[in-house]
């Protein structure tokens, strides 16, 4: 097998070129050469709106200013994600970015508010969480006072060329063309490059494969495998649209639960974007749409566009010298906006085991448990939102009636006990991220930590009442989300 030198990233979508960005980014370019192969014919998937605070990360490590990335995916600044009827068909609650509580010194935070509760203090554990206090207001800015954790809302059609006006100034050659055979080794197995349809190949050492659900390599040309989670995740449709924006430029994505399946808003600074995430088995396409129609804030600015999954991942993620990212390494519905994140951890992760010379079995062995464990952990957490509720519709009752994987279900039974949450490994919810999803949906632990009634009953008081108090000062110091963009990033301002 030869030193990797040559590494082809097939597939210009958002994976395509978060992939071919972040190698230019960091790999000498004396030493590798970075090819990007995408199909104008085929396109995009077009959806993946919503992102988490890691994102800013990949910004800071490319340089991009955020304004100007701002300006040019008409994005808007997200603090969390507020659940409409999940949990029970009544509730609202904010998964908030950032703290909740304060450190005490002692016992998580929320073993106090545990503790409040028994002594009448009925706050809301969101009125502990900054985020989502400035998320209900409207109110948003980058700095002091409340010092913000966010994300952003951007519209994903345009992300990929905002990547690409990065990527190809610095290195990456970009080959149009669609693909339509790939070479394999007749020994290894490998592959060894992809054929066009003009009648090109493009060699490589190393493929990464970025072409959406068809898994052109991994699975086509490799037939690795696929373990289907929709035992656990039964959704299998969307349908998307975008909506006239609406008044009040909310910094939260919103997720209301409905009959068989739940809908997304995303707010953007020219349009809403909108799905409907539903189980085909329970309600038809028509219905589906119907729904989605019915729930938005504004005028619908196309018709619904239907796409189709299978929730769950590719066996290998790394397999031969290929590594498939983003939506060919596998599908997680996008309730936690979780996907492009997860491209990013992967490249991360492919730059972290390159060999310095050829592609070591150990090497992808490690990546694939790595990997794996990112991704289950994950899941898990997107079935607990599924898993824990009391609505009274079949889908709601199939979900909370089934078995969970057994992590989810340790997970659970800690918390349900004594309020406890421990983080394994690199999880990447934190658990300030599983508080806030167990309590929202309607979870109250039996007890708390024994540590939390040291104090008496006064000073637990005091300590609730002063950080709802510091917290509302805060953010009401804060300007309305509308006009910090309005001020600092509108779009058609480049
Ligand atoms: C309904 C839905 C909602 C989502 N919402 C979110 C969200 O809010 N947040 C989030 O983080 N993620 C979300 N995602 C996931 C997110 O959209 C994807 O992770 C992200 O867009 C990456 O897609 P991709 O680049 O893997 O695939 P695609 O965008 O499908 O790109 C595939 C690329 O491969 C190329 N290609 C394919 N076949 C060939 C060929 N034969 N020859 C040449 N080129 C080829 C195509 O031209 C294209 O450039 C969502 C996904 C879905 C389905």
């Amino acid at each position: 097998m030869s030193t990797v030198q040559r590494i082809v990233v097939v597939g210009g979508g958002t994976a395509g070129w978060i992939a071919a960005a972040s190698l230019a980014r960091f790999l000498p370019p004396q030493r590798y050469a970075i090819t990007l192969i995408e199909s104008d014919e085929i396109g995009i998937v077009g959806v993946g709106e919503a992102t988490i605070p890691q994102i800013r990360l990949l910004n800071a490590a490319l340089g991009i200013d955020e304004y100007a990335f701002m300006r040019a995916t008409q994005a808007t600044y997200k603090l969390g994600i507020e659940f409409a009827g999940w949990g029970a068909q009544t509730s609202r609650y904010m998964h908030a970015f950032g703290a909740v509580g304060r450190p005490t010194g002692t016992v998580p935070f929320h073993h106090f508010w545990l503790r409040g509760q028994t002594l009448g203090e009925h706050a809301p554990l969101d009125a502990y969480a900054p985020n989502a206090q400035a998320g209900w207001a409207n109110r948003f800015a980058k700095a002091d006072p409340a010092d913000l954790p966010y994300a952003f809302h951007f519209d994903a059609s345009r992300y990929a060329g905002f990547l690409r006006s990065w990527a190809e100034p610095r290195g990456v050659t970009r080959v149009e063309g669609r693909i339509v055979a790939v070479g394999r080794d007749g020994e290894t197995g490998d592959v060894t490059g992809v054929q066009l349809a003009g009648g090109d190949t493009v060699a490589g050492d190393l493929f990464i494969d970025c072409s959406g659900f068809r898994g052109l390599l991994i699975e086509g040309a490799l037939q690795t495998g696929y373990d289907d989670w929709s035992h656990w995740l039964p959704c299998d449709r969307a349908l998307a649209v975008p909506c006239a924006p609406v008044a009040k430029l909310t910094p939260y994505t919103r997720s209301t639960a409905h009959a068989a399946g739940w809908q997304w808003r995303i707010p953007l600074q020219h349009r809403t974007g909108n799905g409907h995430v539903y189980c085909s088995s329970q309600i038809s396409d028509d219905e589906a749409a119907a729904v989605l129609l019915r729930n938005l804030d504004g005028e619908a600015l196309a018709d619904p566009r239907p796409i189709r999954f299978t929730t769950g991942r590719r066996r290998r993620f790394w397999n031969r010298n290929v590594v498939a990212l983003g939506l060919a390494a596998g599908f997680l519905e996008p309730l936690e906006s979780t996907s492009i994140h997860m491209v990013q951890s992967g490249i991360e992760r492919v730059i972290k085991y390159l060999p310095n010379g050829p592609l070591r079995d150990a090497d992808m062995a490690a990546y694939n448990t790595e990997a794996g464990f990112e991704w289950e952990r994950v899941r898990d957490f997107i079935i607990l939102h599924y898993h824990v509720n009391t609505r009274p519709e079949p889908f709601w009752q199939m979900c909370a009636a089934m078995p969970v994987p057994e992590t989810l279900a340790a997970k659970l039974a800690l918390f349900c006990a004594n309020g406890r949450i421990t983080r394994f490994n690199e999880e990447l919810f934190a658990e300030i991220g599983w508080l806030q999803v167990m309590v929202g949906q309607g979870i109250m632990p039996q007890g708390y930590h024994p540590l939390a009634d040291a104090p008496s009953d006064g000073e637990v008081r005091e300590l609730l009442g002063l950080i709802r108090q510091v917290i509302a000062r805060q953010v009401g110091a804060l300007p309305d989300h509308a006009a910090f963009i309005a001020q600092h990033c509108p779009s058609g301002t480049c």
